[in-house]
């Protein structure tokens, strides 16, 4: 079985600076498994500008990839599947790992539409609303107006941006007596395209195949084509729920704690790659 000292789950920004950080420390035995084929996590997602010198999500993930160690061993399109005690994890496709030292990056998943107290049926034109991002950033996908965003952080702000550029109706709608974003993503509130409803939520949806309507808390129907919930991140963990806390576990970036900025997670990454190598260095 192929062994490292340091196996790093996760491309994101987390799992490149904490690499980065251990093998610039002095650990030269690193892998990094990703699922997707290349490293970046959501910021090859990203077309806004706001990360770092103002830089979109993916330039901001090209200049971090710059200093990337060439030594690093780069594992993408593999999931890893599970974990044991033991320190060996599975991956798809078959392979097995050990490793000595663990970092988790493996980010944040968005509160599906089956978390939700909404009625209705299941039909078509709902989605997460970082699902709809990567659909219209990579894939080129344009979704049908009207829409609902429910809830007016910055990634349903950031979205009502986008669909307001393209000419597509946006209904915000937030339980909040008002929107939740930062103030620099709150500039699609000025566009006739948007319109910010506070103080209610969605709680019905009506649509055979496809969906016709939403249904609001003040008892207005709105009709839309599409839905959008950026309603919350919650930090995935699932592959070390069952580890307790072992000294060579290390946990960084959004799957630790839901980051608004990049800055903050790195900072975090970065001492979680020391502490890696560190701990590598006292207990092996
Ligand atoms: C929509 C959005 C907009 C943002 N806008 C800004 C902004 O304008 N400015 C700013 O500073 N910050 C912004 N942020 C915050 C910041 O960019 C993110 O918090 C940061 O990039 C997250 O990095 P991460 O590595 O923790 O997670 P991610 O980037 O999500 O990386 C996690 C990686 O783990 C991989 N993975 C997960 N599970 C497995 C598994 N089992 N096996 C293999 N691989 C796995 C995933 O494929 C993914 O590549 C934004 C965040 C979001 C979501």
């Amino acid at each position: 079985m192929e062994h490292y000292d340091l196996l790093v789950i996760g491309g994101g920004a987390a799992g490149i600076a904490a690499a980065t950080a251990a093998c610039g420390a002095g650990c030269a035995s690193v892998a990094i498994v990703d699922r997707k084929p290349t490293l970046g996590g959501v910021l090859l997602q990203c077309t806004h500008r706001g990360f770092g010198s103002n830089l979109t999500g993916i330039e901001y993930a090209r200049q971090l990839l710059k200093d990337f160690p060439p030594e690093v061993t780069v594992i993408g399109n593999t999931t890893v599947l599970s974990l044991e005690a033991t320190r060996v994890a599975h991956l798809s496709g078959g392979r097995r790992l050990s490793f000595s030292q663990l970092i988790l990056a493996t980010g944040c998943r968005e509160i599906p539409m089956g978390a939700l107290p909404i009625a209705g049926t299941r039909p078509k034109g709902i989605y997460t609303a970082g699902q709809m991002q990567e659909m219209m950033n990579l894939h080129g996908f344009v979704p049908e107006g009207p829409a609902v965003i429910l809830g007016s952080g910055d990634l349903g702000l950031i979205l009502a941006n986008q669909l307001a550029q393209v000419g597509i109706p946006v209904t915000l709608v937030e339980k909040q007596r008002r929107c939740g974003g930062l103030t620099r993503n709150q500039k699609c509130l000025d566009d006739s395209h948007v319109r910010l409803i506070c103080g209610q939520t969605v709680t019905e949806v009506r649509g055979q195949t496809k969906l016709e309507a939403c249904h609001l808390s003040g008892g207005d129907w709105i009709a839309c084509k599409t839905l959008l919930l950026a309603v919350g991140l919650r930090p995935e963990r699932t592959l070390v729920s069952h580890l307790g806390d072992p000294t060579w576990l290390h946990l960084c970036g959004n799957c630790n704690t839901v980051h608004p900025m990049v800055e903050g997670v790195l900072t975090e990454a970065i001492q979680a790659g020391q502490t890696a190598w560190e701990t590598m260095r006292k207990h092996g």
